[in-house]
């Protein structure tokens, strides 16, 4: 009975919060525009490592572990087709993000709007359990959240990829 009241409201909770609460710097938004502007692994790497900080920082929570592999994106393959991936990864216990840089079927390099997309929705989840203390879930509100967080760092509207 208490379980699924407190389920609910984590669900409601969820969904009501629409912004994050978070007053971003002229560094969150520099690093931003250049992980849009970069497919170099290392500076992808490091300016991801920097905005995680900054971030986490900027929202008053711990900071972040950061791991970018070097391989395509987990997936499974039915009949020869791709029918799931995994843009990327949060463990709430150890804070560890994790991120897959290329692509699930042909392996290349992610584009800069898909990375970028894939590391702020991560971050996102982050924010969730440590800021918010929500068991963090895909709801609306997340979504409204990730947008509220991509309009703060400047990314254009048409770079929203919202495919998961
Ligand atoms: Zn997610």
């Amino acid at each position: 009975m208490f379980r699924s009241i407190f389920r609910q409201s984590n669900y409601e909770y969820s969904n009501s919060v629409t912004k994050v609460k978070i007053a971003i710097s002229d560094d969150a938004i520099a690093l931003t525009q250049g992980l849009l502007q970069t497919t170099d692994t290392e500076e992808r790497h490091d300016l991801s490592e920097q905005l995680l900080d900054e971030l986490s920082d900027l929202a008053g929570i711990d900071i972040v572990e950061f791991v970018l592999v070097d391989d395509n994106q987990i997936h499974k393959k039915r009949d020869g087709k791709i029918v799931m991936k995994r843009y990327g990864s949060y463990r709430p216990g150890d804070k560890m993000i994790s991120i897959h840089n290329r692509t699930a079927a042909r392996g290349q390099i992610l584009a800069p709007k898909s990375y970028v997309d894939t590391l702020l929705h991560e971050w996102l989840h982050h924010y969730d359990f440590k800021k918010l203390k929500l068991n963090s879930i895909h709801s609306r509100g997340f979504y409204l959240r990730l947008n509220d967080l991509k309009d703060k760092l400047q990314i254009p509207r048409e770079k929203y990829d919202q495919s998961r």
